[in-house]
């Protein structure tokens, strides 16, 4: 069965904070760990590393525009961290497709877009069939495609992390959807995954060095409070650091 999909949305501005040029030393003392453009090829996105982590703090200019699936997840919250302190323009987008979570996901990607003085937008589809938890199938194909219908010309970022077996999470399908992007906009737009490199503990540890408000994030996949089962909430009982 097809379900019908309708796309709506409506943007929010966060109130405003200045809390980004303060970890920028940060990001780049510690850049080896992960690259903003790991999965960067052709023409365009030579550019953009020529403007990475090397050059943060410079201003950021002509294209370097990036869309972040913003969940509330301590992931994408970290994401758009990176993103900021390497001097990209940054915008949210939360994508509400009937996840079980969704009103906890949303209040926390609302805040967390409010902390860093996001441009937050939320999308909707609808008619889909999502399991209480674990893998659903095509879902991170939904969020790309969702982010780069919203912000055509703007990079998409996800916060996919190593060591996840789910398909839509592997280098290969972040390259597949990079070459997708990259027929559309000749390599001007990346699909970019700086996470990807990373196990999930170092994640937590990114996050917690960079000051991302753990406090903000939701993480459970089943509802508003951790459930203590699924993936998202095993994995952030390895959050020694916030423990
Ligand atoms: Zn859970």
């Amino acid at each position: 069965m097809r379900g019908s999909v309708a796309l709506s949305g409506r943007r929010e501005t966060g109130s405003p904070t200045n809390s980004t040029s303060a970890r920028s030393s940060a990001w780049c003392g510690k850049g080896r760990l992960y690259s903003i453009d790991f999965l960067a090829h052709g023409a365009a996105v030579t550019h953009m590393r020529a403007n990475s982590c090397h050059h943060a703090g410079v201003s950021p200019a002509g294209r370097r525009r990036c869309c972040v699936l913003l969940s509330g997840g301590v992931d994408s919250a970290l994401v758009a961290s990176l993103l900021l302190n390497d001097g990209w323009l940054v915008r949210a987008l939360w994508v509400d497709y009937g996840q079980p979570a969704a009103p906890a996901e949303r209040i926390a990607s609302q805040a967390l877009a409010g902390h860093d003085a996001l441009e937050w937008q939320e999308a909707v589809v609808g008619g889909l069939m999502v399991p209480p938890e674990g893998e659903i199938p095509g879902r991170n194909d939904l969020l790309v495609a969702t982010a780069h219908a919203c912000a055509p010309d703007w990079s998409v970022a996800i916060g996919v992390h190593a060591e996840v077996a789910y398909p839509d999470c592997s280098r290969a399908w972040l390259s597949a959807w990079q070459s997708v992007l990259d027929v559309q906009h000749e390599g001007v737009v990346a699909l970019l995954a700086p996470l990807a490199g990373l196990r999930k503990p170092e994640v937590l540890a990114l996050a917690h060095e960079l000051q991302v408000p753990m406090t903000l994030t939701h993480s459970c996949e089943t509802g508003p409070s951790p459930c203590g089962q699924c993936l998202s909430c095993r994995d952030r009982h390895d959050d020694h650091a916030g423990a």
